[in-house]
């Protein structure tokens, strides 16, 4: 093929690729614009997730009619006039690209009259061309509708995901857009119903309630006003901003961080709940998440994640937007400085909340809690020791279950000493002789001792009987005396309602209340004595994690993840009898030697062995 230029359709089409990648990137744009035209009030609603139409109205100023064609056009904009403007961006928007990116791949109609003129404008436009034009009434304010996104770059199509998925994407984006302007009123629609909404007042902690559940807003942490420097500014809302130490790259610098941290004892399965905001701007930056995350090193468990929602602030100048078509990156002159005051406002509102803070410090408890040496156990109450205990000890068993080459790894590694020399064969009958540590159990067998792991154990137990019931459609079930209210982010609210009917096979039987609100009204009769409220959570952090593999799967994996909560727990002191069971049905299984997740569930020294140990032989 001779060298040629594109035609002008094709290569837009190309250039949208960067900037729409699927509907909740039109969300996206479609409110930053909104917000960007001091929009009070901005309604999306979303049908088929996105796919059949994203459509967003506001209450901004509107675009002239004499510039509405323009504002397709692609590096149109009224936000950057010269390339110093360039160096301090004080809009969401700037690069004039996205209306031009979604009309080049979807067919839109915009209604929009601006500030000062008596009549609105109608444009249609199919491909990104013009195809219908007219004068009408309209509101002050600018309705933008897209349909049938993709309809004319088949390949893309190819790459969305269920509608749960893309409904769950559309949610976040608009969340995280509603924290940061807690002024402005959203309201999300899908296929006609509101999802939420939000009232305007201007409290952060509204919006919180709205998205999170007043359950979760209730335990938040403002950030405390970091002790660093002088930080005198007047306190506005909730926070006030952080003033660093004079740092080599500038004489006089100020971040402000503000925001909301979770206590250690909120926690979640991933980084999902870290939202950084750059001058109004959501961002995704590894490193500053990680300062997030950093702040409660020792105070949460191994694998999980805080909340965080972060508010930086800092000199247009000193930060570079521009680097990437979908303005999720960005620069920061001194990333050192940014990260250390996010670090230190997080850190110092936890050490000031903390109730274990007696733990010896910040700076130097770097020891996993686990691993503590003595004293860390008097400084904690009993219970809060076997809390911890036990939430260390699933979230190692969650990281086994996480990555598949781990549990390979932990299954064929041979034990240094007491090696499990076991067969793939049932377990010989045992007596037990007692526990040790509150997390195993010794017994005897026909050729020497065994520990059992009892969590690991029970574990294994729980699982096969489960499907067993499940594998007959015999599920026992537990109906709950009183039902259960469980409060979701409008994410996991989409994606449980769409897992409700997998769940009811399981034995859950969840009923929608209210937006955004469930109530548990029976479940699988393992769990009996576990809170149904922190149960059903658990197995939403857990679907989250996956991309809908298999029906089948998903049902094993929610088994998978009802057996892990209702297994003892290591801390628990058993009686004689509670281990003779546990043993008893340990024997029983088809595949003891491992827990679900492929971790041994006991290990083997044998006569043979002790003799070796001991010299004998
Ligand atoms: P950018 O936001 O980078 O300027 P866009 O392609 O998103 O580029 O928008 C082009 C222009 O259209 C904007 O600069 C703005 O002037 C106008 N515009 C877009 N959406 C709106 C809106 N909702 N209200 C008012 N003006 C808008
Ligand atoms: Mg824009």
């Amino acid at each position: 093929m001779p060298i040629h230029v594109l035609s002008a359709q094709l290569a837009s089409q190309i250039a949208a690729g960067e900037v729409v990648e699927r509907p909740s990137s039109v969300v996206k744009e479609l409110v930053e614009n909104a917000l960007d035209a001091g929009a009070t009030a901005i309604t999306i609603e979303a049908r088929g997730g996105g796919r059949q139409l994203v459509q967003v109205g506001d209450d901004g100023c509107g675009i002239p009619a004499a510039e509405i064609e323009t504002a397709f056009l692609r590096h149109a904009t009224s936000k950057l006039n010269h390339v110093d403007d360039l160096k301090a961006i004080r809009t969401l928007g700037f690069r004039g690209e996205a209306l031009a990116a979604i009309a080049a791949v979807s067919q839109v109609t915009v209604v929009s009259r601006a500030i000062g003129e008596a009549t609105g404008t109608r444009l249609r436009l199919e491909g990104g061309q013009v195809v219908a034009r007219a004068a009408m009434g309209a509101p002050q304010g600018t309705v933008i509708a897209v349909e049938q996104l993709f309809y004319n770059v088949p390949a893309r199509l190819k790459f969305l995901k269920s509608v749960s998925t893309e409904k769950r994407l559309i949610d976040e984006f608009v969340s995280r857009y509603a924290l940061a302007y807690p002024q402005v009123r959203f309201r999300l629609m899908h296929d006609g119903r509101i999802a939420w909404q939000t009232n305007g007042s201007g409290s952060v902690l509204d919006v919180l309630a709205v998205v999170y559940g007043p359950e979760v807003a209730r335990q938040l942490l403002p950030l405390a006003e970091a002790t660093a420097s002088g930080g005198t500014a007047a306190r506005d809302d909730f926070l006030s901003p952080v003033s660093l130490p004079p740092s080599p790259h500038a004489e006089r610098k100020t971040i402000s961080v503000r925001g909301y941290v979770g206590p250690p004892s909120l926690h979640w399965a991933n980084r999902s709940q870290v939202t950084l905001f750059v001058n109004g701007r959501w961002v995704k930056d590894s490193s500053l998440t990680y300062a997030v995350i950093q702040a409660y090193h020792t105070l949460l468990p191994t694998g999980r994640y805080p909340f965080g929602l972060i508010f930086i602030h800092l000199p247009p100048e000193e930060v570079d937007v521009n680097v990437h078509p979908a303005k999720t990156e960005v620069r920061f002159q001194d990333a050192n400085a940014v990260f250390t005051a996010v670090q230190r406002a997080v850190r110092e509102t936890l050490v000031a909340d903390s109730p274990i803070r007696s733990l010896g410090g910040w700076s130097t408890a770097d020891d996993e809690p686990g691993d503590a040496g003595p004293g860390w156990v008097g400084e904690l109450d009993e219970q809060a020791f076997a809390r911890r205990q036990a939430q260390a000890e699933l979230d190692l068993d969650w990281v086994a279950h996480e990555t598949e080459t781990d549990t390979a790894v932990i299954a064929s590694q041979p034990l240094a000493l007491p090696s499990l020399n076991l067969g793939g064969e049932r377990l010989p009958i045992m007596r037990v002789v007692g526990q040790v540590g509150a997390a195993y159990i010794i017994t005897e067998g026909p050729d020497g001792l065994f520990l059992i792991d009892q969590h690991a154990a029970h574990e294994r137990i729980l699982y096969e009987q489960f499907m067993a019931q499940w594998a007959q459609n015999q599920v026992a079930v537990q109906t709950l005396m009183a039902a259960t209210a469980v409060y979701l982010t409008p994410a996991q609210a989409t994606l449980l309602e769409e897992y409700l009917p997998t769940l009811a096979n399981i034995g859950f039987q969840v009923e929608p209340f209210g937006p955004r609100a469930f109530t548990v009204r029976a479940m699988p009769a393992i769990l009996t004595c576990q809170d149904p409220a922190q149960v059903l959570l658990t197995v939403v952090e857990d679907l989250e994690r996956g991309d809908a593999p298999l029906q089948s799967k998903i049902e094993e994996r929610i088994i998978l993840r009802v057996c892990k909560s209702a297994a003892i727990k290591a801390g628990q002191t058993l009686s004689p009898r509670e281990m003779e069971v546990l043993v008893q049905q340990l024997e029983a299984c088809r595949s003891p030697h491992t827990c679900p997740h492929g971790r041994p569930t006991l290990i083997h020294l044998s006569v043979a062995q002790l003799a070796r140990q001991f010299g004998r032989l």
